[in-house]
Parts: structure tokens; sequence; C-alpha cells
């Protein structure tokens, strides 16, 4: 059988959770909350299922979970978006992400993907019959450079993904990275696919610049976030694409193939949960601030260098000074021999990193994050 993704294998966060599974490990490595979704979401998902809303949703979603998510924005990019043709809820930022390169890409389109990157972009750009041009940035502040960007940029060039906060590095792209973006945009007639599924998380007052902020960047582009990172219910698989209702109409017409329309009761839940308990999302950068500076603060005297996280909840560690063995080498022995998963930055990047890096995810309860912190101190 002649495989169309033939050099993928398992993703990394299937492997590292199922190798601290098997050794009992302090699990850092995949990105879930540790605790469990607000009290609000879990009893009123219930409420519907026992109700008997157990049917189809509208393919787009329902219209109440429609306009929250409009309100949403409207609060906090005062962008007065339009909830019927402008939002569709999906099945995870997955789906969103897979439907929004799928309505793109065409046959020989080329996408500009940051390393390190999620794992989910290059795959659906090739099934989509496009290839991705990958502009690796490093640590230590993995800045994007604008000028090295416009410099892949081809007769085939279609799209560039974006992700911000970024996962796994935790950086927060800035006014003049969006005002660098933009003129790229316009100079070559690209499109934009904006993940910003970490939007609420951010530290240190930073704020998050959305795509949704400039109305004619939206204009090209698909917007694209998850419920699971903001109410801690990534099992839920529950997200949302925004795009302009051109854009809309083609991001449609595939997600009504891929999954028809996500979970009703999840939906109903949701909107329940944006109406009632908006302090939920505002609290959230707080939240994680809280688990980040905890972190933080137990691995100073640690051997391991920090590195700066400005959003997300992932922060990533050097161990140069801890060890010699390269980053999935690390990892490995890691979970194997001190009991702690983390993920090796290599994996995130297309073409070799040497970088001695690895991420942690920090959305683990205050005394995991302190054990975990108390092994690593002895390393
Ligand atoms: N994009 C990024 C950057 C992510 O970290 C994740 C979550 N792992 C996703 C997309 C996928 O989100 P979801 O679980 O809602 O499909
Ligand atoms: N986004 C999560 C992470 O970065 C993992 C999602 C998944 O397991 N597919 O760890």
């Amino acid at each position: 059988f002649e495989s169309k993704l033939p050099n993928l294998g398992t993703s990394i966060f299937s492997q590292m959770t199922a190798l601290a599974n098997q050794h009992q490990a302090l699990n850092l490595s995949q990105g879930f909350p540790e605790f469990d979704a607000p009290d609000l979401l879990k009893k009123q998902l219930n409420n519907y299922v026992l109700e008997g809303v157990n049917q189809y949703a509208p393919s787009s979603g329902i219209v109440r979970l429609q306009q929250q998510i409009a309100a949403l924005i409207a609060r906090k990019y005062h962008n007065n978006i339009d909830y019927e043709q402008q939002v569709t809820v999906t099945s995870g930022a997955t789906e969103a992400l897979f439907v929004a390169i799928q309505a793109l890409v065409r046959d020989g389109d080329e996408v500009v993907v940051f390393d390190p990157a999620y794992d989910s972009y290059q795959p659906a750009i090739e099934l989509a019959g496009g290839r991705s041009v990958h502009v690796a940035l490093h640590a230590p502040d993995y800045q994007i450079d604008w000028h090295a960007v416009a410099e892949v940029m081809s007769e085939k060039t279609r799209a560039i993904i974006i992700n911000t906060p970024h996962n796994p590095s935790g950086k927060i792209l800035k006014a003049d990275d969006i005002a660098a973006l933009k003129a790229l945009v316009k100079a070559h007639n690209l499109y934009v696919i904006s993940d910003e599924v970490y939007e609420h998380i951010t530290f240190d007052g930073a704020t998050h610049v959305s795509a949704l902020t400039d109305t004619e960047l939206f204009e090209r582009s698909f917007v694209i976030s998850s419920f699971g990172k903001t109410f801690h219910s990534t099992g839920w698989k529950m997200g949302y694409c925004v795009a302009p209702a051109e854009l809309m109409i083609e991001f449609r017409k595939i997600h009504q193939y891929v999954t028809f329309s996500s979970f009703t009761p999840a939906q109903h839940a949701l909107a329940d949960m944006l109406e009632l308990e908006p302090e939920h999302v505002d609290g959230l950068a707080d939240f994680y601030q809280h688990k980040r500076d905890l972190l933080s603060n137990a691995l100073q005297d640690s051997r391991f260098t920090l590195l700066p996280s400005e959003g997300t909840y992932f922060l990533l560690l050097d161990y140069s000074d801890v060890s010699d063995l390269n980053d999935v080498e690390f990892c490995h022995w890691l979970v194997e021999q001190a009991g702690v998963a983390a993920v090796p930055l290599s994996v995130f990047y297309n073409s070799p990193s040497n970088d001695k890096v690895i991420r942690v995810c920090f959305a683990k309860n205050d005394d995991t994050l302190l054990r975990a912190a108390e092994i690593l101190c002895q390393l």
C-alpha cells in the first residue's frame, strides 16, 4: 500500500503520554489540564443530554453558541462580526485547521509554516496537495525574521500559518509582527490561518494581538480557537473558526462533509458557560500565570535554563548544563530514569535542530508541578 503520508508516525504527544503511563511518571508532556472542567459546564452538558438534546446541530453550529462567540469577540477584540455568516463551530481546533487548509490549498500551492510548528499543519497541507515551506525559529527568543519570510515567497505561496500565543515556545506575536505579516499578505495576495487556541492565556499583562483586531488582515484570514484550552476540556474536542463570509462559504462546504456538525449537547453547555460565567475566560491568564510562576520559581535552583513563556501553558527548558544527550534521547531518559515526561523540541522542526530544549506543560495541579520541579532540581 502506497502511503499518502509516508514519513508520519504516531504523534509525539501520544508517544510521550504512553511512556509516562508505562513508567508512572509525572506527565508534563502532552498539553492537557490535569484538573477538571468548570462545574457549570459539566452540569449543563449532563442536563442537555438528559433532557434529550441529542440530535444533529445545524452544520455551522447552534445559533446561541455562534452568538456567544461573536459576543466574546466583540468584548475582547472590538470587532463586530456577523455570527450567522462568519462563525462555524467545529470538532476542535484540529478540525478547523484541517478544513481551512483544505479550503485554501490547491495542488502545488505553498504554505509558510514557522518551526517549531504544531504537528497537524504539515500533513493537512500535504493531503490538500500543497507543500509546506518552513521558516525555523530558535531559542532563546523564537523571534520571526520577517525578511527571511519575504525570501521564501514565490508565485506559488498561497498562505501563512501563524500561531499566537505559540505552542511550544510561549511566544506572543507583537503589533509589529502583525504589521509585517500584513505587508506580506498584501504584497503577495496571501491568506492567513491564525491558530489562536491559547488566545486567553497571556502573562504579565501582555495583550494577545488577534488577527480579528485588524479589519484588513481579517479579510484574508481564518481565525481558529479551541474550547478545550479555554474550558479545561480538551477531551470534548470543541472549537471554532471565524472568517469573512466569502471564505466561510468555502470552509462550510468542507466542514459539512468532514463532520457535518459537532456534538450538540456540548454546544449548548458551552453557550451557557460563555453567557453565565464570563469571569472564567477573564480569569484564565491569572490562573495559568500562577502555575507558570510556581514552576519557574521551583526550578530557580535547578541546572535548567528557563526560556521566557509569554503565554500558552508551556514552558521551555534548556538542559545544556544537565546532559549531553540529544533532546529525544534526553526525554526518553527523563521519563524512564527520572520519572518526568516532557516533549523534545526537535520533533516540532522539519529540518534537524540541535537545540537542547524540552517543553513542559504546566496545566497541572500545583502539587504535580512541585513534585516534578523537585526531581528536575536534583539532575
Ligand atoms: N493548535 C495548537 C497550537 C494546539 O496546541 C492545539 C492543541 N493541542 C490545537 C491546535 C488543537 O486543538 P483541539 O484540541 O481543540 O483540536
Ligand atoms: N496540543 C497538545 C500539545 O501540544 C496535544 C494535542 C494532541 O495530543 N494531539 O501537547
